[in-house]
Parts: structure tokens; C-alpha cells; sequence
């Protein structure tokens, strides 16, 4: 108990009279410290009880009543044993009770803050003492209704709370019910609908598949009797020696027989090579590439373009210093990309200059060619990378299927190719390709072959921080659930689960490269295709660039 304490008032007890004065004074005591009714009972009844069960033993209790800052204390001392029975129903009334010899120590919490007026105090002094037996019998059968009220008040509210809580139950389960067909509902609903894009995009796969096939074929067929068009258009306007020569007004319309039959067969390899690489046939071969000796060759290739017109070919003369000699890319793609755009360049620009040049940002070489010329208005600059897309009005030529065309091999090459441009100033279209092969961090390996695994290893120490190996699929499944992987290389053909099997169950994220050994169609989850008898490390590297874009 507080060291504060101090002392209130001091009560002799020891005849009944007494007993009622003690039971008074504490409940007077009490209500002056702002003590709730209740307490104050629980107060008065333990003060009686103690002493009551003194009385007839014919002991004597002097009953102190003082204040800490947190409680009301009482202290009862005795002439002699203090009976147990008294001290254990003040236990059950008051907060703490403590025997200690012939002293009953008690405390009850009061608000905090409440001063007792000494005023007050004196007045209920004085109140006690003249009491008559049946006085206090009243007011304690007063307490008592008091208490039995507040009971029936306290049973009666409990009784609505547990009514109110059943309602509240009811509702909640209702809502719960509700909730959850709702969700059924929407479940079933997003399965259904996932099935029907699976379907639609199946389809779609299926007809883009077949029209790149019917333009494979169709590309092939007429490939050959435009040869011999050509060929022998060539024959009749060039007669061999002792041949008869052609009269003037023939040999004009012969020549031109043979330069359509040339634009048709240029159409026809744009077209081949576009339904190649949409149908991911284009074989890339990925080798250390010299940037200098090619933009040499692309000059070459470029000037004879520009014949004729007040055009100035500008190839690589101010590239950034950045610029690395050589770039791991497949140089034929390269140079297809860059003839196109220079020979677009030239073809639209009537003045001025073309310009190729270099600018290396962060892991990537962004290679440009601007002109100066016709432009392309804004709102058409995103069509022309649309197949057969041609400005209207400003037919040079040509077919439509080159811009498209160098944007899908850009894409192959893991880069992209992005346009701008200003009508009657100019346009630069900018090639953007990766420089850097992308640090990985855990590369998971599920093939069955432990030696080949062995070799997948080794061509990945350096370009990944840790490999991480399964016989199959499910093996492979559960490492992925307990390990964070970023890239899975997979074989097709494994005992267990497949590739196929492993490559649908895969986490969206992760990207996937398959390694395998037989051919077939690559399937759809995964972002590449590595054949085991051709896997260097070049190859290795160029298509985890393809894979993993390392941003600016
Ligand atoms: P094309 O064989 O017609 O050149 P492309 O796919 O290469 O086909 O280009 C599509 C269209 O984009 C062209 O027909 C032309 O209208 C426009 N275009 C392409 N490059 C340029 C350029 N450098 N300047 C102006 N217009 C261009």
C-alpha cells in the first residue's frame, strides 16, 4: 500500500451497535470517495462481516479508515485472533485483504482524483454513532433490495445481449452464405471464361500459324516460275551471240516484263522472310560481331542508293566512343535491319543527308538513322509498322513488309526498333539491342541427364550466381517452391513429369528457356528454344539477353 497514506477516521467496535457504526461509517466513507454503489456495499458488508464475527467472541476491533492515492484502506486490529470466517468473506468482497497477527489489512480501489471533504467526513463521524438496531436493519435490507435489483438489471440486460449476439450470428452466417455463393458464382465464372480465352487463343494460334504456313508455301511457289521469268526475259533482251536481236519497241516491253517480274520477286522474299520470322523459323546465329568492318559494308551497300540525288550516306562517322568494337547479336539480322532503315532513309528523303550513327546508354547500344526527309505525319508514324502498311500518297516502291519486318528481328535479337519523326524535316528510326548479358541470379536446371546438366553448369558459371538442379518436373517443382528462381532451363523428354508438364505448372514470372535435344514445336510457355548439339556459350548468353531485358 501507498506510503501516502493518511487517516481518516477511527471507529471502537464491540457490541452490535458498533457493528452497524463500522458498516455506516465505511459506506459513508465510500460514497464520499465517489466509490460506485455497489462498492460501497462490498465495503460496508466487509467491514461487517469482520467485525460481526468478532463481536461474538467477545473481542474488540478498533477499525481505522484511511486513503492512499489509488484506494480506500482499512485496518482492523484486534485484542486477540482474528476469526478466519470473517477475514475469508472480506476476501471475496474488497480487492486485497492481508492478515497479519491480530491486524486485518484491506484496500479498495477508488476513482482517482476524488478529496475527501474532511467536512463531510465529521458529519458521517457524528451520524454513526446514535444509531438504533433496527435503523441499521432497515438500511441493510435497503442494500440488499438495492443489490437484488441491480442483479435482476444486470440478468435482464444479459439476457438482451445474448439475444442481440444470436441475432448478430444469425446475420453473420446469413452474409457468410451469401458471400460465398457469390464467390462460387464468380469462380465459376472466371474458369469459364479462362477456358474460353484458353480456346480463343488456341485458335488464334492455329490460324496465325497457318496463314505464315500458306505464305511459306505460297512464297516458295512462286518463287520458282518468276526465276524463270526473269531468267528468261534476260535471254530474250540479251540474245546470246548469232541470236536476232529485238526490235526496240520489244525489247522495251520485254525490259518491262523483267522489272516487274523483279518487284514481284522481291515482294516474295519480304514476304517469306516476314512468315519466317513470325513462325520463329528464322535461325539465328549469334557470334561476335564487328561493328566497324559492318558499317563499312552497310556504306558500301547504302551509297550506290543515294546515285543521283543530292543525298549525303553518312555511315558510323560520329559514334559515341562508348560504342564496344564488337556486339554478340546474329549479324545477318543486324544487317538486314540496318540495310532496310539506310535504304528507307534514301527512298524518302529527296535532300539533306542520312545518318547512321551509334550512343551507347547503361547495358544498351541504341544504333539510329536519321534523314532528312518527307517525314511521316504523327498520327500514321504507329501504322507503318503494320504488314503491307504504306503512307498514302507517297508510294516509292517497295512493299510495306520492310519496317515490320526489321521490328520482328530487333525483337529476336532481344532489342526494339521505335520511330520518330517530323513531317518535312525528317524521321530517325533508333535500334535498340542489349550490350550486356544480364546478371541471373538462381537458375534452376531439370533435365534427366546428369552429364548434360554438367555442361549446362559449366556454360553458366560467370552469368549465374547459383544453379540449382532436378531430375524432372516435380522434382523440379518442389525446389521452385522452396527456393526464389529466376530462370528455369528445362528439357523437353524426362521420365516423370516433362517439360511440357513442368512449363505449365510454372510460376507466371519466371521466365523459361528449353534445352532440348528433339525437334517439334516449342511449346507455348516457353521465351526460347536452345538445341542441345548447337549450345555454346555464345548462344547461351545471346538468348538469355533475349530473355532477361537488363532496362536502361
Ligand atoms: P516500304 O517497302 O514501303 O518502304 P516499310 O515497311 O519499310 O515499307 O515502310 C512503310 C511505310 O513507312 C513506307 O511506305 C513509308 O510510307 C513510310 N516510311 C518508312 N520509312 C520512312 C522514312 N525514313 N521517311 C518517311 N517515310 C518512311
Amino acid at each position: 500500500m501507498s506510503g501516502q497514506d493518511s487517516e481518516l477516521a477511527r471507529l471502537d467496535v464491540s457490541d452490535t451497535a458498533g457493528v452497524f457504526a463500522a458498516r455506516q461509517l465505511g459506506r459513508g466513507l465510500a460514497a464520499a470517495l465517489a466509490l460506485e454503489q455497489q462498492d460501497q456495499i462490498r465495503v460496508a458488508t466487509a467491514l461487517s462481516e469482520i467485525s460481526r464475527s468478532a463481536v461474538p467472541a467477545g473481542r474488540t476491533a478498533v477499525i481505522t479508515f484511511g486513503i492512499d492515492d489509488a484506494a480506500l484502506l482499512l485496518t482492523v486490529a484486534m485484542d486477540g485472533e482474528p476469526p478466519a470466517d470473517g477475514i475469508a468473506a472480506a476476501a471475496r468482497l474488497m480487492d486485497r485483504v492481508a492478515a497479519d497477527g491480530r491486524v486485518v489489512r484491506m484496500a479498495k480501489r477508488r476513482p482517482p482524483g476524488v478529496r475527501p471533504d474532511p467536512r463531510l467526513i465529521g458529519e458521517r463521524l457524528a451520524a454513526v454513532q446514535p444509531r438504533s438496531a433496527l435503523d441499521e436493519l432497515r438500511r441493510q435490507n435497503q442494500d440488499l433490495i438495492t443489490a437484488l435489483d441491480d442483479l435482476r438489471q444486470q440478468k435482464d440486460q444479459l439476457l438482451l445481449l445474448n439475444a442481440e449476439l444470436q441475432e448478430t450470428n444469425r446475420g453473420v452466417m446469413a452474409l457468410y452464405g451469401e458471400l460465398s455463393d457469390e464467390l462460387e458464382q464468380t469462380n465459376r465464372g472466371v474458369v469459364a471464361l479462362y477456358a474460353e480465352l484458353d480456346e480463343k487463343s488456341e485458335r488464334l494460334r492455329v490460324a496465325s500459324e497457318s496463314k505464315d504456313r500458306f505464305w511459306a508455301n505460297v512464297s516458295h511457289e512462286l518463287r520458282t516460275p518468276l526465276n524463270s521469268i526473269i531468267g528468261l526475259t534476260r535471254l530474250l533482251a540479251e540474245p546470246a551471240p548469232g541470236g536476232t536481236a529485238l526490235d526496240p519497241e520489244r525489247l522495251y516491253q520485254v525490259q518491262l516484263i523483267r522489272n516487274s517480274g523483279g518487284t514481284l520477286l522481291a515482294l516474295v522474299n519480304d514476304l517469306l522472310d516476314v512468315a519466317k520470322a513470325e513462325s520463329g523459323q528464322l535461325h539465328m546465329d549469334p557470334a561476335r560481331v564487328d561493328l566497324p568492318a559492318l558499317f563499312g559494308r552497310l556504306r558500301g551497300l547504302a551509297r550506290p542508293m543515294a546515285e543521283g540525288k543530292p543525298v549525303e550516306v553518312i555511315v558510323g562517322a560520329d559514334d559515341d566512343p562508348d560504342t564496344p568494337v564488337t556486339i554478340l547479336t546474329d549479324e545477318v539480322a543486324l544487317t538486314s535491319i540496318l540495310r532496310n532503315l539506310l535504304s528507307n532513309g534514301i527512298k524518302y528523303t529527296d535532300s539533306g543527308e542520312v545518318r547512321l550513327s551509334t550512343r551507347v546508354t547503361g547495358p544498351r547500344l541504341q544504333i539510329s538513322v536519321a534523314d532528312t526527309g518527307i517525314g511521316i505525319p504523327a498520327g500514321l508514324q504507329d501504322h507503318v509498322f503494320e504488314e503491307f502498311y504504306q503512307v498514302p500518297g507517297v508510294r516509292r516502291g517497295g512493299t510495306g513488309l520492310g519496317l515490320p519486318y526489321a521490328r520482328r528481328l530487333a525483337r529476336i535479337l532481344g532489342g526494339d526498333l521505335t520511330l520518330a519523326s517530323e513531317p518535312g524535316a525528317g524521321t530517325t528510326v533508333v535500334l535498340d539491342l542489349p550490350l550486356r548479358t544480364p546478371a541471373v541470379g538462381t537458375v534452376l536446371l531439370a533435365d534427366d541427364d546428369a552429364a548434360f546438366r554438367g555442361v549446362l553448369t559449366g556454360l553458366l558459371s560467370g552469368l549465374a550466381d547459383r544453379v540449382i538442379e532436378a531430375e524432372d518436373g516435380a522434382a523440379a517443382l518442389s525446389l521452385i517452391a522452396a527456393n526464389p528462381v529466376d530462370l528455369v532451363l528445362t528439357d523437353l523428354r524426362m521420365p516423370g513429369m516433362d517439360g511440357a508438364a513442368l512449363l505449365a505448372r510454372l510460376p507466371a514470372p519466371v521466365p523459361a528457356i528449353v534445352v532440348t535435344g528433339a525437334d517439334g514445336p516449342p511449346p507455348p510457355r516457353a521465351a526460347a528454344v536452345l538445341r542441345k548439339d548447337e549450345l555454346t556459350r555464345e548462344r547461351l548468353e545471346f538468348t538469355l539477353r533475349t530473355v532477361i531485358r537488363e532496362e536502361r
